[in-house]
Parts: structure tokens; C-alpha cells; sequence
């Protein structure tokens, strides 16, 4: 589904109007207020933080709008936390869904005109996601905020299949139900009510008679309280103890959650790649221990090539596969931001991509994508040869597809980033050259045989690239490995002029520390990693042939320099990733792997899926998306 921004006004009091609904987002008197009382106040939130038993509390709310209502929420948490600092609660967990997401200019001129929270603001203009239809979670220190873009009733049905989470307050929003008759539906209300914990609190600002109604007869207690300045009523609140959620899961993959009743403190890893990393990562920002083991050295094997092109693969129609890549690529832009913004640097430039139209198949495909436009422009644009060459610094024959927001980024320089903020979260211990030959287990724990030596731990997750095969639990699974080759370029006076990564048939990098990045080669079931002379004139070829007639390319010297490594894939060019379901390691091992040559793309989001599913979590991907990802997928479309 593509998602349409929201059209709006600002009104002579500076406050957003939405175009669509004829109504204003929040009070042009003062909507910080007006959420206080509405939905803070409304919910007895910071008495419910004070009550609350668990270490994360979930606020759901219909209507993201701006973002005002999150902000608010978020500063009441605040408050909780300087006055309880040891309390068990230390997390909060804000699931908002807009179908209609302001544009990122729009947002700023909201932001902007809100006198509040200038470290909200700054923070979510830094996160803001791509209209994209999906989850798009967000990072806002001890509060996490999963945004999804798409109808709310269809979101709350989404997180009912993964049944793993229950909400304890809700923000009703989302424009007068005069305005929005469609969005107040029974089976919204029904929705809520499946996903409500006995207690959970809920407010609105509106006191529409089928609102209460509807409410009521979802199984709420519902009371008519004074409404915000002018208003005369509004609606508050709970579902009680003995109402009893009536869903039941539909889906045949499963979310593993940890056996939460011994705590999970500490987990291997397997592999100290870009799967290993960002899942250390997510794990670490949790306070899990980890350890992570590698047979070789840190980002030795496909994240070992000096630079990798960062943009996602997308098709002329949205579907799960380029959803995946986009979703992904956005999350993973996020990361490598809060990364870089935190101190740990790595080398990278988001230059921009250049996808060239440099076959008439391709051109073909690209011409589909700029008919149909599935995706938002600041995510791809199209552009001639004469504004590719002026992007690229240097002349190119064709034009394509342009990803603004990709580029370049050094592997193992990433992967270093990634472990050493891992270790500034939590206890992180990288032992290399530690080989890990099996799994056993003893007294519910998941026992690492490496070197003679055996290690247990809570839980173990296999990330270990081209060598995921060899461990058993996931031996079954149809993985292939393709060896690839990549060639060290040094610049020339004319190439190094290059502004932007080129993707052809092959791709060229701008350079780095002299060099540029040029590949690739892929060739199926050959594991060796020996620097082949034949592969480097291939690659040579594939890039001149691709990009002829410019003379620039005359100017790179073929100095026989590169490296070869192994990926690891799927039939269907899927990363999988879930926990084992059955055998002796069921609950204790998990997987993520099959990054293939995209693991820059989809590590991060890969890492976090894997870990809110351990955790019990809201799941940061859709259902389907996740099923089209998780590791039994093979062996049910075999079953069907
Ligand atoms: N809470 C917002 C804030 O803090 O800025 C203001 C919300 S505004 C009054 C209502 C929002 O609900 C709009 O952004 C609108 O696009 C969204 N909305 C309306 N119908 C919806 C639906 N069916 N699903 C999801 N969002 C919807």
C-alpha cells in the first residue's frame, strides 16, 4: 500500500489544519495543555507509572500526527524517572499509527511553532521515517516510539497475529469522529479492547455518544468527565479485571518469546560480522550480557571488503521483498545516524546512489517504477544523464534512479562502531579465534562447545555468515553460498572526482583513502577465497562495458588488488531469522543470517526484529513481512 501524506494548513494561530478532515491537530489555545489534560491526566498516567509492576509500559495511540502527544508523554516519563529512579519500571514503549504522516517540511513547521520539548523535536526531525507503509521504530533514549504508517484499525489487527503485547493506557485521537466517522469503527473499539491488559486506562477528547457506546460494548468502563478549556465533556476510562480477551493467533509462524520466568542476562553470539554486531547491538541497548565468538577475527569474512554500497533494492511495485529492503534501509539509516551522533565513528559518506538505466531491461524496469511511483521521491528520484553526471561529478551515459539518502559505508569500520557502543551499554566480550562447534544443553541453559571449552549461557544466536550451515540446529535450511569478488582501485586525478556510488551491472565507489571499491563478481558454490586474476578482469569488463562510452574509465589502473569473500543466501534472497521451534534447542538458539551481500541494508533491522521477538516485544515489522522472513517459511511453502 503507498502511503499519501497528510495536506495541511497552518491557521492564523499557527496551528496545523489538516485539508482532508477540516480539522485542527491539537488546540490553537495551547495543545501541549490540551494533551496534558486530555490524555495524561485523562490516563492518571503518572500514577499509573508509579503502579506499574512490569520494567516497560505500553501506550498505544490512534493518530501520530505531530508527534505532540508522544512529546508530552514522553516528559511525563521523565518526571517518573527523577522521582523513582530505582523503580522497576524503566522503559517506555509508545505504538502510535498514522495514516496520513505530515511531510518532513510540515512536520518542522509544527515542531517549530510548539514552544515545547526542543529535544523531542530535534530528535524526531532526526528520525522522522520515509512514508513507507509499516513500522518504523524510533530511538528516544529510555522511551521507544514504533510509528506505524497505515489505518489503525488494520495496525491493532497486525499486532493482535503476533500476540505478544498488551497496552496499558490508550490515547485516543484522530479528529473529531463528526470529521472521521471511519476511523471510529466498533471493530477499532473491539480491537482495543483484545489488546488491553485487565486496568488498562484509556482517554479521548471526544464524548460522541457511539464512541461511548461503542467503547462500552467492547467490554471499557466508561466515564463522561469536564472536557479541556471550552470542551464541555470528554471520555476516560478502563478495561477491568474480568473482561477477557477474545483473539486468538491465526498465524502458524510464531513469535519465540523468552521463558520470562528465569531472567535472560546473557547470550552468545555467533560470528563477528555485521549480523553479530547488530544484533550485539539490540541486545546490548536491552542490558543483556553478551558474548560474542568468532572464528576468525572481527568483520573477517563478507563484512570484511573495505566499502559497501548502502541502498535498498527496490522493485516498480511494492512488494514484501522491496518493502523489506526499504523498511530496512531506513531503519538502518537511523542507526548508522544515532551512531555517528553518539561518537562512534566509522567510515562512511551518504553520497547518494546512482542506479543506471544502463541496459534497456533495466531502463524498462525503471521506466515501470517512475509510471506506477510506489515509493516516496525522497527515497528514489529519477534523473537524466545529464543531472546523473552532474550528481556523480563525472559524465555518465544514462541516467536512473537516484537514492539520495545512500552512499558508501566501510564494513569493518561499521561493524567496530557497532561492538564498541555495544560495550558502552552493556558487558560485551568478543573472544576471536574461538570456533564454536556445537550446542548442548544443561538445567534449561544453552551449553557453547568451542576449543575443548564449554560456555553456558541464557540463550545463543547463530550469525555466523557463510559459516551458518555448519552448526545444527539450522543445518536443514536451503542456504547457497556465492563467493564474490571486489576490486582496490587507486584513484585516478578524474576519478576521484566521483560524488556518488554507481550501481550497474557491477558497482564503483567513490574513493576511500585513495581507493575505490569495484565489483563484483558471484559465483555460485565456490567457497574459495584465493584473489583471482580472471575474476578482476571480469569485474574490469562488466564496468567498462556497462558505462561505455566514457573515456574516464581509461584513466583506472588494473593493479590486480582485492578481495574475495563468501555470502550467505536464500533461494528466495530473503535474510532469515527466528528462534528453533522444536528439538532440544527449542527457545535457546536462534538465527540471523542470509544477509548476503546486503547486510549493510538489512542488519539492523534484522537485529531489532530478532530481539523484540526474544523479549516479547511490539514487533517492529509487519506479521507478513516477518513470516516472509522467519526460518520455517521454506518448509510451509513446501507443506502448501
Ligand atoms: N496526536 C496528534 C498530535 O499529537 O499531533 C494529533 C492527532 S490529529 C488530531 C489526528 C491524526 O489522526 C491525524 O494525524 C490523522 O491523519 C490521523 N488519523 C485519522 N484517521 C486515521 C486512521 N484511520 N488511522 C490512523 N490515523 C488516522
Amino acid at each position: 500500500m503507498k502511503i499519501k501524506s497528510a495536506s495541511i494548513q497552518f491557521n492564523e494561530h499557527g496551528t496545523p489544519v489538516s485539508s482532508h478532515y477540516d480539522d485542527v491537530y491539537f488546540s490553537n489555545d495551547d495543545g501541549a495543555a490540551e494533551t496534558h489534560y486530555v490524555f495524561i491526566e485523562g490516563n492518571q498516567l503518572l500514577k499509573r507509572f508509579e503502579e506499574c509492576q512490569n520494567d516497560r509500559f505500553y501506550i498505544a495511540e490512534t493518530g501520530f500526527g505531530t508527534g505532540l502527544n508522544c512529546a508530552v508523554a514522553i516528559a511525563c516519563f521523565q518526571t517518573f524517572k527523577q522521582l523513582h529512579p530505582n523503580h522497576v519500571l524503566q522503559h517506555l514503549h509508545i505504538i502510535s499509527v498514522e495514516k496520513y504522516p505530515l511531510s518532513f517540511d510540515d512536520l518542522n513547521t509544527a515542531l517549530e511553532k510548539q514552544p515545547s520539548s526542543s529535544c523531542f523535536k530535534e530528535q524526531l526531525i532526526n528520525q522522522y521515517p520515509l512514508a513507507l507503509a509499516g513500522v518504523h521504530r524510533m530511538s528516544f533514549g529510555d522511551t521507544t516510539i514504533d510509528l506505524h504508517f497505515g489505518d489503525a484499525t488494520d495496525l491493532f489487527a497486525d499486532i493482535t497475529k503476533f500476540q505478544c503485547v498488551l497496552i496499558d493506557a490508550w490515547f485516543l485521537d484522530g479528529f473529531a469522529p463528526s470529521k472521521n466517522p471511519k476511523m471510529w469503527s466498533q471493530d477499532l473499539f473491539n480491537r482495543l479492547a483484545s489488546l488491553s491488559r485487565p486496568n488498562t486506562t484509556l482517554a479521548t477528547f471526544t464524548a460522541a455518544g457511539f464512541v461511548r457506546r461503542g467503547l462500552i460494548d467492547a467490554g471499557f468502563v466508561i466515564q463522561k468527565i469536564k472536557g479541556f478549556g471550552r470542551k464541555r465533556d470528554m471520555l476516560v476510562g478502563y478495561y477491568p479485571q474480568n473482561e477477557k480477551t477474545s483473539e486468538t493467533t491465526t498465524s502458524n509462524i510464531s513469535t519465540s518469546k523468552i521463558n520470562t520466568s528465569k531472567p535472560v542476562r546473557h547470550i552468545a553470539i555467533v560470528g563477528a560480522g555485521l549480523a553479530g554486531a547488530n544484533m550485539a547491538l539490540s541486545l546490548a541497548k536491552r542490558g543483556i550480557h553478551v558474548t560474542v565468538f568468532d572464528s576468525s577475527s572481527v568483520a573477517s569474512g563478507a563484512s570484511g571488503n573495505p566499502q559497501g554500497g548502502f541502498y535498498p533494492q527496490l522493485h516498480a511495485q511494492i512488494s514484501e521483498a522491496s518493502l523489506i529492503q526499504a523498511l530496512s534501509f531506513d531503519y538502518a539509516r537511523r542507526r548508522y545516524c544515532y551512531l555517528s551522533r553518539s561518537g562512534f565513528r566509522f567510515e562512511h559518506d551518504l553520497c547518494g546512489v546512482l542506479l543506471l538505466a544502463f541496459a534497456d531491461a533495466v531502463n524498462t524496469r525503471q521506466q515501470k517504477m517512475q509510471a506506477n511511483a510506489p515509493w516516496p521521491s525522497n527515497l528514489v528520484q529519477h534523473v537524466d544523464s545529464e543531472k546523473a553526471s552532474d550528481l556523480a561529478g563525472l559524465p555518465l551515459p544514462f541516467g536512473g534512479l537516484f537514492i539520495e539518502q545512500g552512499g558508501w559505508i566501510s564494513p569493518p569500520g561499521l561493524v567496530a562502531a557497532l561492538l564498541n557502543c555495544a560495550e558502552s551499554l552493556s558487558y560485551v566480550d568478543i573472544l576471536e579465534h574461538q570456533s564454536v562447534s556445537s550446542f548442548t544443553s544443561c538445567d534449561g541453559k544453552v551449553v557453547v562447545h568451542s576449543h575443548n571449552k564449554q560456555h553456558q549461557f541464557d540463550h545463543a544466536v547463530i550469525c555466523s555468515g557463510d559459516q551458518s550451515n555448519l552448526l545444527s540446529p539450522f543445518q536443514r535450511l536451503p542456504f547457497g553460498k556465492t563467493r564474490g569478488q571486489v576490486e582496490s582501485v587507486a584513484s585516478s586525478s578524474v576519478s576521484k572526482k566521483l560524488k556518488t556510488v554507481l550501481c550497474h551491472k557491477g558497482y564503483f565507489t567513490p574513493a576511500m583513502n585513495g581507493r575505490h571499491a569495484l565489483g563484483s563478481t558471484y559465483v555460485r558454490n565456490d567457497t574459495a577465497l584465493d584473489y583471482r586474476h580472471e575474476e578482476s578482469d571480469l569485474n574490469f569488463s562488466t564496468h567498462k562495458k556497462a558505462l561505455m562510452p566514457s573515456t574516464w574509465l581509461d584513466t583506472l589502473n588494473q593493479e590486480y588488488v582485492g578481495r574475495a569473500a563468501v555470502r550467505m543466501t536464500l533461494p528466495d534472497h530473503q535474510p532469515v531469522i527466528g528462534t528453533l521451534e522444536d528439538g532440544e534447542h527449542a527457545g535457546k538458539v536462534s538465527i540471523l543470517s542470509g544477509l548476503g551481500s546486503r547486510g549493510l541494508t538489512t542488519g539492523p533491522l534484522m537485529a531489532e526484529v530478532l530481539c523484540s521477538c526474544l523479549f516479547g516485544e511490539p514487533m517492529p515489522i509487519a506479521h507478513r513481512l516477518y513470516k516472509a522472513l522467519h526460518y520455517r517459511r521454506f518448509e510451509l511453502r513446501k507443506q502448501r
